[in-house]
């Protein structure tokens, strides 16, 4: 790997981070997708070099958390022997792309964008002038499938809007409306020229699409993109709708495209795993799927390829690991970041006090959708959940609601509530037969 790796921040699978647990290593996987044999690696090196617990991402991704002083370098040379490495190390920060868990399997799907994302991460990887974006700069790939999550503000994204078109679309333009309409073969001279442009255009100080947005409208971009490709940028759609999507963390047993298989997604407890788990989540994949894990923008996990005949019986054997399989299942709608127990910015023990609302919540009938935040960097969602407590002291949180109208987490509803208040609270606002939606 002759290119060094970037100075960031941000944990990397070379650039392992400290926090008050230990180190923390990020693994990009391409897709979401995990093998089990990458899956046993990763575990097996999470046993020996760290603490082994693992961290699944709002973007797909896996981290290993608590890597042990010294072992560093042994935990990468695992990592890099199973395949799950960038091919130069300058890459590793830019393999930030999304896309449906369920991509190829989704019966709403429109079209499969599985070969889109590896020649777009080929892209990525292979570009030398390319590794030079954020590592925070995403793209998002969107077949138009149920399983989705479509919130994420990506620098750049398509959508299908039939089996043969794609609308692109950019962080920062009005209403998330798509600015151009192409043809699916076109899309990846699509995002090489856009993401060229960006890089001509933008300033050290705008890293990221809606910053270069303030400076310059999308139709002088689209302009000036166009004058860069040999096809026409068509108009969007008016009006134009994304796929409807599920409204709540999956879990359970999903349809899928081909005839007599199925999909099991399910819930990590608050993003959440032991390396114990992850081992026989490897195991299970390949008795019952297709020994892929799929991990999802929820933090979850997604087995394909499931004969409808063995799906009830890998669903339990879900929830005998630990995970969230039933859909009324509290955890399922909290999202918790790292908190004062491992990161030295956090206010509280945010997911103490997740673990906490959870029991408040399985004593009513509230199911409400909440994240909560140790200190407002707000790492732990990369979207406004309809509910965000953000800690004001170490016992206390502001109470926010997501509204349209009101920028950044909402609408503050109270000043500094305790979690018992904020579980009698929910209580009263959803009493029994009203879950949350
Ligand atoms: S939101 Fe703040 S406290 Fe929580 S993990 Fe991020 S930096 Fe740490």
């Amino acid at each position: 790997m002759p290119a060094p790796v970037r100075p960031s921040a941000c944990p990397g699978l070379l650039r392992i981070v400290p926090a008050l647990d230990g180190g923390i290593c990020r693994i990009k996987l391409p897709g979401g997708v995990l093998r089990s044999v990458q899956a046993r690696a990763i575990a097996e090196a999470a046993r020996h070099c760290a603490n082994g617990v693992l961290e699944l991402t709002n973007r797909s991704n896996l981290q290993i958390r608590g890597v042990l002083p010294g072992q560093e370098g042994t935990l990468i040379d695992a990592l890099l022997g199973a395949g799950l490495g960038p091919r130069v190390a300058a890459a590793d920060d830019v393999r930030n792309l999304l896309l449906s868990p369920a991509a190829g399997l989704d019966p709403q799907a429109r079209m499969d964008l599985r070969p889109l994302a590896g020649q777009l991460l080929d892209l990525l990887q292979d570009s030398p002038a390319l590794q030079t974006l954020s590592a925070k700069f995403a793209l998002q790939l969107d077949g138009g499938e149920a399983l989705a999550m479509r919130e994420h503000p990506h620098d750049l994204w398509l959508a299908a809007e039939d089996e043969r078109h794609l609308l692109l679309g950019l962080a920062g333009c009005p209403n998330d409306a798509p600015l151009a309409r192409i043809e699916a073969p076109q899309a990846l001279e699509l995002v090489r020229q856009l993401l060229l442009l960006f890089l001509e255009l933008a300033t050290p100080e705008q890293s990221r699409m809606r910053q270069l947005l303030g400076h310059i409208s999308p139709d002088e971009l689209l302009r000036r993109l166009q004058a860069r490709l040999n096809f026409p940028l068509q108009p969007p759609p008016a009006n134009w709708q994304p796929a409807a999507t599920v409204e709540r963390t999956p879990a359970g047993i999903y349809p899928q495209a081909q005839n007599g298989l199925c999909m099991v997604a399910a819930g990590a407890r608050l993003g959440r795993l032991h390396a114990e788990q992850l081992l026989a989540l490897a195991e299970l994949s390949e008795r019952h799927g297709d020994g892929e894990l799929r991990l999802t923008p929820w933090q979850g996990l997604l087995l394909g390829n499931v004969p409808e005949a063995s799906a009830g019986e890998l669903l339990s054997a879900l929830g005998d690991l630990g995970l969230l399989v039933r859909a009324d299942e509290p955890l399922l709608g909290l999202v918790a970041c790292t908190g004062s127990a491992a990161c030295a910015r956090g206010l509280s023990d945010s997911k103490r006090h997740a673990l906490h609302l959870a029991e408040l919540l399985r004593a009513s009938h509230a199911r409400p959708q909440v994240h909560l935040s140790a200190c407002p960097r707000s790492c732990a969602s990369a979207r406004v959940q309809p509910y965000t407590l953000l800690a004001s002291t170490p016992e206390h949180y502001q109470l926010y609601q997501r509204t349209p109208e009101t920028p950044g987490f909402g609408r503050l509803l109270a000043p500094a509530m305790t979690i018992d208040q904020v579980g009698a609270w929910f209580a009263r606002q959803h009493p029994a037969g009203t879950p949350d939606a």
